[in-house]
Order: C-alpha cells, then sequence, then structure tokens
C-alpha cells in the first residue's frame, strides 16, 4: 500500500499548497481520503482522475471537501470523452449529516453517495474500511477510517480532539496519519476538537504505531519546530507531511 500525500495543509491552503487530501493505492484500487482545496490539481500529478474508484470523506469541513464540485465536473467531462464509462458514477463514501452537504454529493452520472457510521464495514477492492467517531466538537459526526490490506494496516485519524477512543482502533496501526493542527505556542488552552503536534507524537507512542504521519498542518510552521516538537514518538518512523511525500506501508 502506498500512501501520497495531495494535500495537508489546514486551515487554508498556502501558496501553491493544499488542504487535506491523500491518495492510496494498492495493487487493485485507488482511494481518495478526503478533497481538500487544490487537492485535485496535485492528484493531476500522479494519476489521471477519471481511474478514481473511489472517495472516502471523514467529514464537512471545507478544507476536507473543497474540491469536490471541481471533481464532479472533472468525471462529468472525462464520461463525455468516454474516458470513464458513464454508468460508472464515483462511490462517495460519506458521513449522513449534515444533510445540505449530503445532497451536494450525488451528481448527475458522476458521483453517488454512499452513507458511513461506525458501523460501516466497507470492501473496496482488496481493502477493508472500517470507521471511528472522533471527538471533533461541532455536532456533525467526523470519522477516523482504518484501512486493511493484506499489506498492513493505515488509520487515518481525520480531525479529533483528545476525547476520541484510539485504543483497539488505531493500537498498533502499520501507520498512523495524526493531525497536529497547533504548535505549544498556539494551542488554545480548553480542547477545540484538534490536536496538536505534542499531542499527535504522544499518542502514536502511546499507542505503539509502526509509524507516525503528522498533518493537519499551517503551512507556514517550521518543519523544525514541528519535527522536534513531535519527538516523544519513538516507535517507529515519523513523517511529517509535505506534498508530494509518499510513503510506502508495510506489515510490520
Ligand atoms: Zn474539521
Ligand atoms: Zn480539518
Amino acid at each position: 500500500m502506498r500512501v501520497t500525500v495531495l494535500g495537508y495543509q489546514s486551515p487554508y491552503p498556502g501558496p501553491g499548497g493544499a488542504t487535506p487530501g491523500y491518495l492510496l493505492e494498492t495493487d487493485e484500487v485507488r482511494l481518495l481520503i478526503d478533497c481538500g482545496s487544490g487537492v485535485l490539481a496535485q492528484a493531476g500529478k500522479h494519476f489521471p482522475i477519471y481511474e478514481l474508484d473511489a472517495l472516502l470523506l471523514s467529514h464537512y469541513h471545507h478544507d476536507h471537501i473543497a474540491d469536490i464540485g471541481v471533481l464532479q465536473y472533472g468525471l462529468m467531462v472525462h464520461q463525455l470523452f468516454g474516458q470513464r464509462p458513464a454508468d460508472r458514477p464515483l462511490p462517495i463514501y460519506a458521513p449522513e449529516a449534515p444533510i445540505e452537504n449530503v445532497q451536494a454529493l450525488t451528481y448527475r452520472d458522476a458521483t453517488r453517495f454512499h452513507p458511513v457510521n461506525e458501523q460501516t464495514s466497507l470492501i473496496i477492492g482488496d481493502v477493508k474500511v472500517t470507521f471511528l467517531r472522533t471527538d471533533h466538537g461541532d455536532g456533525d459526526p467526523c470519522f477516523a477510517m482504518r484501512l486493511e490490506s493484506k499489506n498492513g494496516v493505515i488509520v487515518y485519524g481525520a480531525d479529533s480532539g483528545p476525547g476520541t477512543n484510539w485504543r483497539g482502533f488505531a493500537e498498533g496501526a502499520d501507520l498512523f496519519i495524526c493531525e497536529g493542527t497547533y504548535l505549544d505556542h498556539n494551542k488554545p488552552q480548553k480542547p477545540n476538537g484538534h490536536l496538536s503536534v505534542r499531542d499527535a507524537a504522544e499518542l502514536a507512542e502511546s499507542l505503539s504505531c509502526s509509524s507516525l504521519l503528522v498533518t493537519h498542518l499551517f503551512y507556514g510552521y517550521p518543519e523544525e519546530d514541528v519535527i522536534a516538537q513531535a519527538g516523544a514518538y519513538q516507535t517507529g518512523t515519523c513523517y511529517i507531511a509535505r506534498i508530494g511525500l509518499q510513503i510506502d506501508v508495510h506489515k510490520q
């Protein structure tokens, strides 16, 4: 399994940047996880978008969904051009609320909405996907994803405050993709549905994850500060997100 970071920045893309979007490739499928601002421009560097098999959405905050409209236009046009069958709408697996976001996910023959929740277990090609609701604040669901194949386990933590119960879901993952929205100096006193870089490192260490990708970063953060504040993670390789970063995930 290979993960490619197409976007990782939040709350908005820096110059030439992109907000969250991750490409997951296996022997059988090509999945996009979240579809933030600027993700489509990055995706085109790696594969033609009409070859996408599915889109998985963690939640409906703008930094995770901003490029869905242009993805729908793109797929519609590729169907018109004959590059993607008209009877093959892209499945979008996503939470069931808010309803106005859900309604926008089915568009002509280009895309179809499929609901997910904590009881959902999807099989997409050679990947099994399950979901965990995270502590992300405002009442609408946000789901982390556990993606398993014969080659290992990737947990995408989505957006999450400190109240998420990761035990059993993320423990021992071969790669934990975890948000580090704040650095020490700008972390709010009261938890507000996000983790800091330091939190992400401590969490991955306590869960004995084999590698960690720290993501959901403000584009202007100095990389040396992010590396320093991720120092609590010692179990395996710690990656700091950047556009185009590729990680090959193997069973440990
Ligand atoms: Zn969010
Ligand atoms: Zn976010």
